[in-house]
């Protein structure tokens, strides 16, 4: 059903973060915030889609924090505790995968935590598990650290860290490999800090649907959309695979599931509804500077979050067959088909 994206073959300013080809099928313009333009460039080698130019550091850091608050503007109390108690039942469900393999992770790295909720339900599974949280926030590491413990490392997943190197039996990037800007290194990094046989695990967007809405923008409305998260990279489910498979891991689990996306569209329907907003270069400055002054003040207590009927230290089984009830992935996609929300990664370190 969906076909391959159209768009004229272009040189691009810069190579490939995979395989360093020099042009690329050009399928839509962002605007980043108004800090940056950039074209949507889909490699012709290994289909893997990117922002040309890459936004550097010092924009990201600036788009990231107008986009804390943009997005705590619209997001309640409510919904945030929601948010860590899926993550919680998630981590939870994820950790009995390894109870039924018999295995016992003694040391986790997560990169970009968020709230650390995916971790702490790793954590209440496995109570002696060393919970290691690597992010350029400080704010994000003291949280981490206050509400959960974890040891915290302020660091991006790009810049390898000597001190990790072969410490972990796990590495979690969960929605965290769509934002980096070189995608090989951070593959190489993560394969460094694991122990002989560790285990990666990801999620990420499905790239040809998280950029559909952009690609549309661009050839229906001909202009430039609006890029307020930092998603720089979409990615093709075969080009990953390859590029994984190369960096010396094996695949264990890898698919794509929640179709809901795809039936309403995304990927392959020509529908304006589908576009990706147009940009109106939606100042940074305003957020980082007025609106942050809006941003109400909520106090997380991890006592209340996980207060909840099912979360139980002596009653696991409860909360893993609770969790597992909710987070069932029941279809299973192959993600070179590229269809589908979003591609669920497991990986060994060969
Ligand atoms: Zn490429």
């Amino acid at each position: 059903m969906p076909g391959p994206f159209k768009g004229e073959v272009i040189p691009r300013e810069e190579p490939c973060r995979i395989c360093n080809e020099g042009t690329g099928k050009q399928i839509g313009v962002i605007d980043y915030w108004d800090i940056k333009t950039s074209r949507l460039v889909q490699c012709v080698s290994c289909g893997h889609i990117q922002l040309d130019p890459m936004l550097n550091d010092e924009e990201t850091a600036k788009g990231c924090q107008a986009y804390y608050i943009e997005e705590g503007l619209r997001t309640g109390k409510e919904e945030q505790f929601k948010n860590c108690e899926r993550n919680f039942r998630r981590g939870v469900v994820f950790s009995y995968k390894f109870k039924r393999k018999k295995i016992t992770p003694l040391t986790v790295l997560e990169l970009g935590p968020g709230t650390g909720y995916f971790s702490a339900g790793l954590k209440f599974v496995f109570p002696s598990l060393q919970i290691t949280v690597m992010d350029i926030n400080s704010d994000v590491l003291e949280f981490n650290r206050e509400q959960h413990g974890f040891k915290t490392i302020q660091g991006i997943p790009d810049n390898f860290v000597s001190n990790c190197s072969g410490k972990f039996d796990l590495v979690v990037a969960r929605d965290i490999l769509e934002h980096v800007t070189d995608i090989s290194k951070v593959i190489k990094n993560v394969h460094a800090y694991l122990k002989p046989n560790g285990l990666f695990h990801f999620i990420i967007p499905n790239g040809k649907e998280d950029v559909w809405g952009h690609y549309l923008t661009f050839n229906l409305a001909n202009t430039a959309s609006e890029l307020l998260i930092n998603h720089v990279n979409y990615f093709d489910g075969k080009g990953l695979k390859d590029l994984l498979n190369r960096k010396g891991f094996s695949s264990i689990d890898y698919y794509t599931y929640q179709v809901k996306t795809t039936l309403r569209g995304k990927g392959w329907k020509k529908n304006p509804r589908l576009m990706s907003p147009l940009s109106v270069k939606k100042k940074a400055d305003l957020f980082i500077n007025e609106k942050v002054r809006e941003l109400p003040v909520i106090e997380f207590k991890k006592t209340e979050i996980l207060d909840k009927w099912y979360v139980h230290q002596n009653r696991k089984w409860l909360t893993y067959f609770y969790s597992l009830y909710h987070h069932f992935n029941l279809f299973r996609i192959s993600p070179e088909r590229n269809i589908g929300h979003e591609i669920y990664g497991l990986f060994r370190k060969a």
